[in-house]
């Protein structure tokens, strides 16, 4: 199925045009856009998350959805070109302009894990690093969890929260992304192993999700 964004949240959503599960608003058929911010256009899941948090982030500068659009379609000319190509008129530009100057850019995360691996041998203050880092995972779009887990009663309210919230994080470190710096990092990440003794409630929780996410129904 189609993965698209939802253009009134940023969040990661299935089918162009389906209503939105974070936010319930329904990408418009008639806005182009639409179309565009599926993966028809956009073919890496770092691009989705970083025009997600701008969709986020242009949302804290303009109510006017008309306006939101015109400012992320001059974001879209300038930092992804190879997904849409244009220009806008001349007073569109200068509101759009006006926008964007306003707005946090989001930089490409590859870019960012790279410096941030560098630092990370160098940098007494580890700590630290880990908590911005972590912070970036959880500004992140809500983890997209398989639509199994949705319709079946295995997980709680809270925990469906928990999934959301912390996914891509929790993601990351399983995936070895993430410099296991700290016990508790190293703890996640042992606590995927079949045969690991003692895990958390959090690392319950991601293990008990990730074997119902690779069951074949
Ligand atoms: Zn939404």
């Amino acid at each position: 199925m189609t993965l698209a964004i939802c253009l009134n949240c940023g969040g990661k959503k299935f089918g162009a045009f389906n209503v939105c599960p974070y936010c319930n608003y329904a990408n418009s058929q008639e806005n182009q856009l639409s179309l565009v911010l599926t993966d028809w256009c956009i073919h890496n899941d770092e691009s989705f998350d970083i025009i997600g948090n701008m969709i986020r982030e242009i949302h804290k500068h303009s109510n006017d959805p008309e306006i939101r659009d015109l400012v992320l379609i001059q974001y879209l000319f300038e930092e992804f070109p190879n997904i849409i190509s244009g220009e806008l008129s001349e007073d569109n530009l200068e509101i759009a302009k006006t926008i964007l100057s306003k707005c946090t850019i989001p930089s490409p995360k590859s870019e960012l894990s790279e410096e941030k691996n560098i630092e990370f041998q160098k940098n007494e203050e580890l700590n630290n690093d880990i908590d911005e880092l972590r912070q970036e995972y959880l500004n992140m779009s809500p983890y997209v969890f398989d639509i199994v887990i949705n319709e079946d009663h295995l997980f709680t309210a809270k925990e469906k929260e928990d999934i959301a919230k912390y996914g891509n994080w929790f993601d990351a470190i399983w995936n070895g992304e993430i410099p296991l710096s700290t016990k508790k990092l190293k703890h996640f990440y042992e606590a995927q192993k079949d045969d690991y003794k003692g895990r958390t409630k959090y690392e319950e929780l991601w293990y008990r999700y990730k074997k119902i996410e690779g069951l074949p129904f």
